[in-house]
């Protein structure tokens, strides 16, 4: 991004052969507790979200509502939107601050502890995710995000973060739900819980982080990964490796927007809409045309979510 330009939401994007689905996102200012955007961007109004994907050839959303606030707002969003879906869930970020750590992460980050929703305990908080997947079978088609974060829970924190991933994990299994796992710098720490607990019939490594050698650790269990924007960098042939290593019916793609605009518009804001740059690079890393590459992802999502998008 040039020096003093604006930051805004990249240009809409030439159509995809063949639709597609965003296995993960955040749509900004939904709901309170909601993602923000950086200062100066405006929240794009839902109709614009939706509208920008459908003629981008991503015909369905999965929005993860994944902060005690929010977890309502995303049920209604789904309720309201044919093209979304929820998932829900307390994030391994929000899990120690429920259990009342207040150790600052590792990074740095410190979270505004004066958020009163925060006293609801950890167990309540899970207890209110649980009670709205059964509630609500045709919104929220995953539990998720749940899982480990070396990068941004201190020590403290982590047997708490432990904790809900385990209760989640149980929970995904119970509603035959599949499971979005967020692992950032965890890798070692996610799979001792998957293999100590078993995982659900379907998981989904959500923004998939790992190299080649991990890919083959889903490959053997049958689990999935969900790309997201950073294997589009330039620096991350590890990630692109990872894509071509993995069998392709366990290929997914996804958004994690606002966060992590693949390239040629990193820095900048994401959303579904942008998704088609991300599923060109791993068409080209599956080895396929990209029609194929579109079919072959479609079909591993209505796989692991079932077929909500489809019109009726
Ligand atoms: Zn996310």
């Amino acid at each position: 991004m040039a020096r003093g330009k604006p930051i805004s939401f990249p240009p809409e994007a030439e159509e995809l052969p063949s639709p597609v689905v965003d296995n993960h996102t955040h749509f900004p200012g939904q709901g309170d507790g909601a993602v923000e955007l950086p200062d100066g961007v405006e929240v794009l109004p839902m109709d614009v979200q939706v509208g920008r994907a459908e003629r981008a050839g991503v015909v369905g959303m999965i929005h993860s509502g994944c902060e005690y606030p929010g977890l309502e707002h995303a049920v209604e969003l789904a309720r309201e939107w044919r093209q979304i879906a929820a998932a829900i869930a307390i994030h391994p970020n929000e899990a120690p601050r429920h259990a009342g750590v207040t150790e600052v992460a590792p990074d740095g980050w410190e979270q505004d502890l004066a958020d009163h929703h925060r006293e609801v305990s950890l167990e309540d908080a899970i207890g209110r995710v649980a009670e709205l997947a059964a509630a609500n079978p045709e919104q929220v088609v995953a539990i998720g995000e749940t899982g480990m974060d070396l990068f941004r829970t201190a020590a403290g924190g982590l047997e708490a973060q432990r904790r809900s991933f385990r209760a989640h994990i149980a929970l995904a299994k119970e509603l035959d739900l599949p499971l979005q796992i967020h692992n950032r710098e965890a890798h070692a720490e996610v799979l001792d819980v998957l293999q100590r607990d078993g995982a659900p019939a379907r998981t989904v490594f959500h923004c998939f982080s790992g190299d080649a050698e991990f890919a083959g650790v889903l490959n053997e269990n049958g689990w999935y990964a969900s790309f997201a924007g950073p294997v589009t960098f330039k620096s991350n042939q590890e990630l692109r490796d990872a894509a071509r290593a993995l069998r392709p019916e366990l290929v997914l793609v996804e958004t994690d927007a606002p966060y992590l605009t693949p390239a040629p518009f990193r820095g900048r804001p994401n959303a579904p809409y942008v998704m088609t740059h991300t599923v060109r690079t791993v068409a080209q890393e599956m080895g396929m045309e990209l029609t194929q590459a579109c079919q072959v992802i479609l079909a591993n999502t209505r796989h692991v979510y079932g077929d909500w998008f489809t019109q009726a």
